[in-house]
C-alpha cells in the first residue's frame, strides 16, 4: 500500500496550509495566529472535541472512531513554533515576520497533522480514539513538558503517543525509526570565573581570570576523554567565552563561559554534572580564582519504546515498502522535547525524509511539501492498523 489516495488528493490543500504557516512564523508560546488556524481547521473538519490553551498555547483535537466503545487512545503530536532567525530562502511564501523563520519544518509537521485530522474525521475507519496534539515551544521552551504537566495524558486517557520530524538528507519517501535512546539529553552550564582585574602591564598585581578560564575549557575535555566509558556517549561543548572589556590593555575581574552537555543515559548525565562542577572549582582555585557555576538540566533523553518503535516501523513499511524504512539507526546528540511525552506514555518518534534540502536551523532550509503524503499516510495507517474498525 503506497500513500493513501485520499491524502494524495488533499496534497494541494495541505500544501496551502503549510505555506500559509511558513509565511507567518511565531515563536515559543506566542502563537496566536498559528493556534487560531489549527483550531479553526479542526472545528471545520468536525473533530469531536477541540480544546485550546493546553500547556499555555497548545491545542488538542479529538476524533472518535466508528464504534461507541472507548477502545484504545492514540496521541499524535506535531510542534507549531518557529525559530528566532532571518530567512534567506527567497521563496514566494518566505517569512513575513522579520527575525522569525520556520527553519525546523514545524510548519510542515503542523500541516501534516492537520491533513491527517481532515482525513480521519471524514473516514473514521478505525475503532478507539485519536488525540491530535499541537504543541507550542519545542525550540527551547519545553512546550511538550507544559502540555504533559497540564494533564494532557490523563485528561484524554492517552495510551500511546507518536511524533514525527522531517529529516534533511533522508531521501523523500523514506522513514527512519529506532528503538531505545534516539536523541540526547541537553543540559546547559554557565560559569563565571572570578579573579581581580587591573592593568595588563602589571600581571603580578592582578588575579587574571583568563588563564583560569582557558585551563578550565581544556580540563573540561577530560569529562569525555577520561571520565566516560568509551562505549558510551557524551558531548561537552563550551561555546561561549566572554570578558567585559574589549581593550587589549585591561585585565577584567571576570570571564564568563557557557556551553551545552549532551548525554544518552542518566548515569553519564549525573556523572558529567558532578565532574564539571569539580573540575571548574578546582581549576579556578589552581589559578587563585573562584567560580560561580549555574548548571541547568534541559530536555531529557528521547527514548523510543521498543514495542512502539517496531509498530511504527511496520506501519512505515506498509506505506513506503520494506527497503525504504531504516530501522535501528544510531542515536544523535540533538535534543527534542517529545522526550517528555515519551516519559509519560509509551510511544515512538519517527523521521520522514525531507530529501536533499538544507539542514534544519539553516536560513535556506525549507520543508519539502512532497513529504506531506508520506507523513500523513503514516499517521493515518498507524491509526487504522493499530485500531482496526
Ligand atoms: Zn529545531
Ligand atoms: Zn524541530
Amino acid at each position: 500500500m503506497p500513500v493513501k489516495n485520499r491524502l494524495a488528493e488533499l496534497l494541494p490543500e495541505i500544501t496551502e496550509w503549510r505555506r500559509d504557516i511558513h509565511e507567518n512564523p511565531e515563536l515559543l508560546y506566542d502563537l496566536p495566529r498559528t493556534t487560531a488556524l489549527v483550531e479553526e481547521k479542526l472545528r471545520a473538519f468536525g473533530c469531536d472535541e477541540v480544546v485550546p490553551g493546553v500547556g499555555r498555547s497548545g491545542v488538542v483535537g479529538v476524533i472518535k472512531g466508528k464504534s461507541d466503545t472507548k477502545g484504545r487512545v492514540i496521541g499524535l503530536r506535531a510542534d507549531m513554533d518557529a525559530l528566532p532567525m532571518a530567512e534567506k530562502t527567497g521563496l514566494p511564501f518566505a517569512s513575513k515576520n522579520p527575525g522569525k523563520m520556520h527553519a525546523c519544518g514545524h510548519d510542515g509537521h503542523t500541516a501534516m497533522l492537520l491533513g491527517t485530522a481532515k482525513y480521519l474525521a471524514e473516514t473514521r475507519n478505525f475503532d478507539g480514539t485519536v488525540v491530535l496534539i499541537f504543541q507550542p515551544a519545542e525550540e527551547g521552551g519545553a512546550g511538550g513538558k507544559a502540555m504533559v504537566d497540564d494533564g494532557l495524558m490523563d485528561r484524554w486517557g492517552i495510551d500511546e503517543v507518536y511524533g514525527m520530524h522531517n529529516e534533511p538528507g533522508l531521501p523523500l519517501g523514506e522513514f527512519g525509526v529506532s528503538p531505545g535512546p534516539i536523541m540526547a539529553a541537553a543540559d546547559e552550564v554557565k560559569i563565571v570565573i572570578r579573579g581581580r582585574g587591573g592593568h595588563a602591564a602589571q600581571p603580578h598585581n592582578v588575579i587574571d581570570p583568563l588563564p583560569a578560564a582557558c585551563a578550565t575549557v581544556m580540563a573540561l575535555q577530560t569529562v569525555a576523554s577520561r571520565n566516560t566509558d568509551p562505549l558510551k556517549s557524551v558531548v561537552v561543548s563550551i561555546c561561549v567565552m566572554n570578558t567585559e572589556s574589549a581593550a587589549t590593555n585591561v585585565i577584567d575581574d571576570t570571564v564568563t563561559l557557557a556551553g551545552t552537555i549532551r548525554t544518552l543515559d542518566e548515569d553519564v548525565r549525573d556523572m558529567a554534572e558532578v565532574r564539571i562542577i569539580e573540575i571548574v572549582n578546582a581549576t579556578a582555585a589552581a589559578y587563585g580564582c573562584t567560580a560561580d557555576i549555574h548548571y541547568e538540566r534541559g530536555y531529557p533523553v528521547t527514548v523510543n519504546h521498543e514495542e512502539n518503535a517496531e509498530i511504527a516501523a511496520e506501519v512505515a513499511r506498509a506505506v513506503v515498502g520494506e527497503g525504504r524504512v531504516h530501522y535501528g539507526r544510531p542515536p544523535r546528540m540533538g535534543a527534542e522535547d517529545f522526550s517528555y511525552m515519551l516519559r509519560a506514555r509509551p510511544g515512538a518518534f519517527v523521521n520522514v525524509g525531507n530529501g536533499d534540502s538544507a539542514k534544519v536551523h539553516h536560513p535556506e532550509y525549507n520543508f519539502n511539501d512532497e513529504a506531506i503524503p508520506y507523513g500523513c499516510s503514516f499517521f493515518a495507517e498507524l491509526v487504522e492498523s493499530r485500531m482496526p474498525a
